[in-house]
C-alpha cells in the first residue's frame, strides 16, 4: 500500500490532478484547460498532468484514479453517457493504461464527489449519501457504507437523466437522446436558457441572474424560484427511492445564495411522509467544493 494517492478529474472546461496523502491532506494540485473535441488530446492532457504531478511531488504512482463526466459500461468497457461527447465509445481505461503504463480506474465524477465527501467531507460518518453536481451538466452519485454503488450496468446514480415530473410538454431535448431530463432543467445553462425564455437578455453566467434577483428584478427571482421548485421535486424522487442520510450538493449552481436554506421546504411536498414523521433531510454543500471530484478520483485506489 502506497502512502500517496493520485487522482485526475476530467472536467468539461478544466482537467485537474491531485496528489493526496492517505490522511486526506494534499501534497499538490494542478489544473489545466481541457482540450475539447479531441480524444487524442484528452489522453495527452491526462498523461502530461500525471507526469507533472509525479515530477513536482517526487512521488511514483503505479495506480491512477480518473473521474469522468460519464460512465464505463461494465459489458463493453467503453465510455458512454459523457456530455464531453468525444470520449464516448472510447476504451479510455485501456488507452490510459497503455499511455501511462500503469493501472487506471475510471469512475463517474459525481460518484467521485460522493466518495470524497463520505470519506472526509460533508457526509463523513454517514451510512449513505447521495451527491449531486449542479453545473454545466447535472449528475448524481451514491455511496452506501463507504462504497460507490455504480449498479449492475454502471448506471447507478444517473439522476441527471431521469425525466423531471410534472413539466409542460414539449420537454427540452437532451444530448443523451431523451427529453425532459433533470439536466435540461437544473443545470447552469438551463437557468440561463429559462431566463431568456422569460424575456431576459442573454447573460453568460448564473451569478448574473442571481445578482439581478438580489437587486430585486422580478424576472430573475421568478426564474430562480422556478429552479428551486424543480430541484426540490427532483430531489424528492431521491428521498423516496433511497432516503439517503445526507444529500451533498456540488457544482457552481449549488453556490446560488440561499439555495441550501430554501431547499428543504421545496423537497418536503414531494416526500412520501406525513408531517408528524418529522422527516429532516440533511442537505449539505460539498466541503471540498470544486476539488471534491478529484479527491474522490484519488481515493478510487484507496483499498
Ligand atoms: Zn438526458
Amino acid at each position: 500500500m502506497t502512502a500517496f494517492l493520485l487522482g485526475i478529474d476530467l472536467g468539461g472546461s478544466k482537467t485537474e490532478g491531485v496528489v493526496l496523502r492517505r490522511d486526506g491532506s494534499e501534497v499538490m494540485r494542478h489544473r489545466v484547460d481541457t482540450v475539447k473535441g479531441s480524444y487524442a488530446d484528452t489522453l495527452t492532457t491526462i498523461s502530461g498532468l500525471v507526469q507533472h504531478l509525479e515530477h513536482q511531488s517526487q512521488c511514483k504512482f503505479d495506480r491512477v484514479g480518473v473521474g469522468i463526466p460519464g460512465s464505463v459500461s461494465p459489458i463493453s468497457g467503453l465510455v458512454r453517457n459523457a456530455n464531453s461527447t468525444w470520449i464516448n465509445g472510447q476504451a479510455l481505461a485501456g488507452d490510459l493504461e497503455r499511455v501511462l503504463k500503469r493501472k487506471v480506474r475510471l469512475e463517474n465524477d459525481a460518484n467521485c464527489l460522493a466518495l470524497s465527501e463520505c470519506r472526509d467531507g460533508a457526509a463523513r460518518g454517514a451510512a449513505s449519501a447521495f451527491a449531486v453536481i449542479l453545473g454545466t451538466g447535472v449528475g448524481g452519485g451514491l455511496v452506501i457504507n463507504g462504497r460507490i454503488v455504480s449498479g449492475a450496468h454502471g448506471l447507478g446514480g444517473e439522476w441527471g437523466h431521469i425525466p423531471l415530473a410534472h413539466e409542460a410538454t414539449p420537454a427540452p431535448d437532451c444530448f443523451c437522446g431523451r427529453r425532459g431530463c433533470m439536466e435540461q432543467y437544473l443545470s447552469g445553462p438551463a437557468i440561463l436558457r429559462e431566463y431568456q425564455a422569460q424575456g431576459g437578455d442573454k447573460v453568460a453566467r448564473v451569478e448574473r441572474v442571481s445578482d439581478r434577483a438580489q437587486a430585486g428584478e422580478s424576472r430573475a427571482n421568478a426564474v430562480l424560484n422556478q429552479h428551486l421548485q424543480r430541484l426540490g421535486r427532483g430531489l424528492g424522487t431521491i428521498v423516496n427511492l433511497i432516503d439517503p442520510e445526507v444529500i451533498v450538493l456540488g457544482g457552481g449552481v449549488s453556490n446560488l445564495p440561499g439555495l441550501l436554506d430554501q431547499l428543504p421546504s421545496a423537497i418536503a411536498p414531494h416526500v412520501f411522509a406525513q408531517a408528524d414523521d418529522n422527516v429532516e433531510i440533511k442537505l449539505r454543500k460539498a466541503v471540498w467544493g470544486d476539488s471534491s471530484g478529484v479527491r474522490g478520483a484519488a481515493r478510487l485506489w484507496e483499498d
